[in-house]
């Protein structure tokens, strides 16, 4: 269990980087890979490039923060997503320690120029989603990927304007390959909140109508703790995506990404 405390991850090591913006609300929270060694390594690598990432995670789920969280860093570059342009002033980024791709097979694995040979395991191949060739990406650890759900967990609560984990190669397209095919995306979208990457979810539970005397609360997660996005008027439709307790996470818009939660209580069926 992790937790923000003034705008850091409390119990975990801070190494503060020079290279900071202004003050941002973070709606969304970017997924990178590192390219590189040890979480370590990338750390210094990053800041003598003069960017940098809130958070670096290593394999073995070791975490790193170096840029508070209400301050932007520079990991995104130019991006844009959801209407937002310049991702860097929108977001939380965490860099994650993986090689990324390999792309020459070896007879025992997969290999990149400076690297060792990656066995099978250790690999997945596919073709990136934006397109490319064939080719092998080192899975991510599940150590690592414990470190995250518990992270983007913390951070959901702590900011309750983020709306959506995505990877570098969804806010960059064509200009960026991380965090990759292999990297778990739907995991990290499945937790509150809303989906991402551009893709729908498969759950649709039906329309809707809300049923309340004055305003019914849409909230940024499921349960009276999360900041209210917006007051629902009576006989607002809306679709349910997936329940979670007694809270529904639900779409407004018809494109059946989620916009945020309500009370299940305060809806009538109105359609399938
Ligand atoms: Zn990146």
């Amino acid at each position: 269990m992790i937790e923000v405390k003034r705008h850091r991850f409390e119990g975990v090591q801070f190494d503060e980087s020079p290279h900071t913006g202004g003050k941002i609300t973070p709606r969304f929270i970017v997924m990178h890979y590192t390219a590189g060694g040890s979480a370590l390594s990338s750390v210094r690598a990053i800041r003598e490039r003069g960017l940098s990432a809130h958070l670096f995670v290593d394999r073995d789920g070791g975490i790193i923060q170096t840029v508070p969280f209400n301050l932007a860093a520079f990991h995104a570059g130019p991006s844009s997503w959801r209407g937002f342009d310049g991702l860097n002033q929108h977001s939380i980024g965490i860099e994650n320690a993986n090689f990324g791709f390999f792309d020459r097979r070896t007879s025992d694995g997969w290999t990149r120029t400076g690297l060792r040979t990656f066995a099978p395991h250790e690999v997945l191949v596919a073709r990136h989603k934006n397109g490319g060739p064939e080719i092998a990406w080192e899975l991510y650890p599940e150590a690592q990927l414990r470190a995250l759900d518990a992270i983007v967990a913390a951070l959901r609560a702590a900011y309750p304007t983020v709306q959506e984990v995505v990877g570098h190669d969804d806010i960059s397209p064509g200009r960026k390959v991380d965090p990759g095919p292999a990297f778990p995306m739907a995991r990290f979208q499945n937790q509150g909140g809303a989906a991402g990457s551009g893709t729908l979810r498969d759950d649709d539970l039906g329309e809707f109508e809300v049923v309340v005397r004055e305003t019914l609360n849409l909230r940024g997660g499921p349960g009276t703790g999360f900041a209210v996005l917006r007051a629902l008027t009576p006989g607002t439709r809306l679709r349910v995506l997936r329940e979670e307790g007694d809270w529904r996470q639900v779409d407004l818009q018809g494109d059946r990404v989620p916009d945020g939660f309500v009370h299940g209580a305060f809806l009538r069926r109105v359609g399938p």
